[in-house]
Order: structure tokens, then C-alpha cells, then sequence
């Protein structure tokens, strides 16, 4: 069985390919929302529709600005939470390139503060 990416006009092949999110529609649980809120981010931004969707339904790499998607469904400031390279124009794409950049200046940011705190508790 070979896959293939669903987003119109992409075409790749002989890259790594991944599911949409899924989620278990009988659970109550924070993580459940999140994956709900997380397939339609996706859906909205491949420009699919939930009927267009079956088992087979596979995005690239190329959609994604690490080359795949992010492990942590919570993390929605992450660029990786959802597709967002070559699906829409250039313009887009620029924005997600500077939301990439905010994105790893934060992570440094708070491992800046992390640092400090635990000096200060070192201090006290
Ligand atoms: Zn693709």
C-alpha cells in the first residue's frame, strides 16, 4: 500500500507521511478537546473536509516546518501543531516562518528564566 500526501497540487513522494489526528470520541478527557480542536486546525488549514477523509489520508513532511508534526497535542503555539508550510501562498508561509522563530525565542526565553530560578532557590 502506497500513500499519498492529501494536500491538493503536493504530489510528494519518498517522503515520510502522517495520519491526521485522531480521537476517541467516547472519552471525557482535556486531551480528547484538544485532539478534537487539533483534527479541525488540520482539516481547515489542508483545506479537507472531514468526508474527503478516510484511513489512507496521509500529509508530508513538507507541510511541516521540523518535518513533522509535534508530539505534544497541548502545545498549540508550537509552528508543528498543525500543517502549515505549502498549503496556502507564499504570503502564509512567510508568517508561519516568522511564528517559527517567535517559537523558539520563547523556548529559549524560559529556559533562560528556568536557569535563573533554580540559581536564586541555589541563592536562598
Ligand atoms: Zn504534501
Amino acid at each position: 500500500m502506497s500513500w499519498r500526501c492529501c494536500v491538493s497540487g503536493c504530489g510528494s513522494e519518498g517522503v515520510p507521511l502522517f495520519r491526521i489526528p485522531k480521537f476517541n470520541e467516547s472519552l471525557k478527557t482535556a486531551l480528547k478537546e484538544k485532539k478534537k480542536e487539533r483534527r479541525i486546525v488540520w482539516l481547515q488549514k489542508l483545506n479537507v473536509k472531514e468526508c474527503d477523509l478516510n484511513n489512507n489520508t496521509r500529509v508530508c513532511s513538507r507541510h511541516f516546518a521540523s518535518g513533522r508534526p509535534c508530539k505534544n497535542s497541548f502545545d498549540n503555539s508550537h509552528p508543528d501543531w498543525a500543517p502549515s508550510l505549502h498549503v496556502r501562498n507564499s504570503v502564509f508561509d512567510r508568517v508561519v516562518q516568522r511564528n517559527i522563530s517567535r517559537h523558539s525565542r520563547r523556548l529559549e526565553r524560559e529556559s533562560r528564566t528556568l536557569e535563573k530560578n533554580s540559581y536564586m532557590a541555589y541563592l536562598l
